[in-house]
């Protein structure tokens, strides 16, 4: 981040300043542990502490601005702090302000699966040429985004920003912020439907990543979606990729356990490290982008993808294959996976847990995925949490081993597993399946 002065920022916060107006600082931290000299601190309410109470321990640690939505008691000399009514709004306001200083063109990520994959392939893509920021982690919800766009400095010529919700509105906030020049929309699914109540709510949520759009800028849509097929003509420019159906064609050539290789509308084989056949749809979505971005079919051939983890990690134990895809879990994401799992030889073990957030759809997508691990070949399902009875209903009893708990499955693990297993591990976050993996380490 380049060094901003509170007298360019105090009136876009709307705030009260206290303190000097040259105070100047780059840099904007919301934990107070992590604050460096010369940097702003920004104060959120959180369950347990409230950080608008900490300003004086950011000050000590060098924080040069502070903005929190109460009055200080003492400023120390040459530093201020700007009292605003919600640190959530100055957040956005803040990142709009900086965003617009900056020439960086943006590229837009949402949808229900697949953004951090999709985001990790055009990172690939475009590192070819370009010097290009992506999002770190899943920093994508209303402070994660802003965050990201303070990383950013007049260097990078392209940044990809990875845009997450759970209600309406995040994402038109999220794009007002971050202005991007092109939006790639992955699939509309299941995720976040207990807060949203529809798909359609869902479609119109993530659309809205094109509220600040203009005529040339460009929306890259999933052609085989069936949600995403239903937009029709926009004031803006749209194309679609898919598998089977698009103006983009992606005709797989080969599936393999760390890459994928595909040819393009008959041209080129492209090849793209990394695997499940998910990601040949995601990296046809980012084939688009980087073309229009002018980057030449010579160097789409070979993509090194710099992976993020827990997303179909392979781990080999000493007898052991793991699939280690515990990010996160959605009945779309579960197919994935699973679809991953049967392409290795051996034999097919998948543990799997709740995927949450599902609201009424829960239990019928439990039961799907049950029957769609064992339509595809799954021969033991071990599932763990509160609908396992659902995945039972689907599996059907033979292989099937059912478990309230990580403690209970944890105990009677090792005894269901046989050497050389392929073993899956999939479950929402709040799951924490990763505990699973020195159980699993144990076996051999
Ligand atoms: P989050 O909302 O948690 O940020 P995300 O949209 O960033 O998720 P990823 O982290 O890329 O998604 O992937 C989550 C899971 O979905 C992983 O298991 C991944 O392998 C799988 N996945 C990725 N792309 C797709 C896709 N196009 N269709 C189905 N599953 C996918
Ligand atoms: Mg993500």
């Amino acid at each position: 981040m380049r060094n901003i002065s509170v007298r360019d920022i105090v009136d876009k916060l709307d705030g009260t300043l206290y303190g000097s107006l040259d105070a100047e600082f780059s840099g904007v931290y919301i934990d107070t542990r992590k604050v460096q000299p010369g940097s702003l601190y920004m104060g959120f309410k959180g369950e347990k502490v409230d950080g608008n109470e900490l300003y004086a321990e950011a000050f000590l640690k060098g924080a040069t601005v502070c903005v929190v939505e109460r009055e200080p008691d003492s400023v120390p000399e040459g530093c201020a702090v700007i009292k605003v009514s919600s640190t959530y709004r100055a957040i956005l306001d803040l990142s709009f302000y900086y965003r617009r200083s900056l020439r960086v063109k943006v590229i837009g990520i949402t949808g229900s699966t697949g953004k951090t994959s999709t985001k990790d392939i055009l990172h690939g893509m475009l590192s070819k040429r370009y010097k290009v920021f992506k999002t770190t982690g899943n920093f994508n919800n209303e402070i994660g985004l802003p965050l990201m766009i303070f990383s950013l400095d007049e260097t990078y010529d392209y940044a990809i920003l990875e845009m997450g919700m759970s209600a309406p509105l995040e994402i038109h906030n999220l794009a007002r912020v971050a202005n991007p020049d092109i939006a790639i929309i992955t699939n509309i699914g299941l995720s976040h439907i207990e807060s949203l109540g529809s798909q359609e709510n869902i479609l119109k949520a993530k659309m809205e990543i094109t509220d600040f759009f203009n005529q040339n800028s460009l929306l890259i849509l999933n052609g085989d979606d069936e949600y995403l097929g239903s937009i029709k003509e926009k004031p803006y420019r749209i194309a679609r990729g898919g598998i089977s159906r698009g103006d983009t064609i992606a005709k797989i050539k080969e599936l393999s356990s760390d890459h994928v290789s595909f040819t393009v509308n008959g041209k080129d084989i492209i090849e793209v490290g990394i695997p499940g056949r998910h990601n040949v749809q995601n990296a046809v979505l980012c084939y688009i982008a980087a073309k229009e971005l002018g980057i030449s079919d010579e160097d789409l051939r070979f993509v090194d993808v710099m992976k993020s983890s827990m997303r179909m990690d392979l781990v080999r134990m000493k007898s052991l294959t793991v699939i280690n895809d515990c990010y996160n879990a959605s009945p779309d994401s579960m197919k994935a996976g699973i679809d991953y799992l049967i392409s290795f030889t051996g034999r097919k073990v998948a543990i799997l847990g709740t995927m949450r957030e599902l609201g009424q759809e829960s239990g019928e997508s439990h039961r799907r995925v049950g029957k769609f691990a064992h339509d595809k070949g799954v021969k033991c399902l071990i599932a763990v949490g509160e609908y396992e009875k659902e995945f039972r209903e689907g599996f059907g009893d033979e292989g099937f081993h059912g478990f309230s708990t990580f403690e209970e499955a944890k105990a009677d693990l090792n005894g269901l597993l046989e050497e050389s297993d392929i073993v899956l591990l999939k479950a929402s976050r709040g799951m924490n399946f990763e505990r699973f993996l020195p159980v699993l380490e144990e076996f051999g």
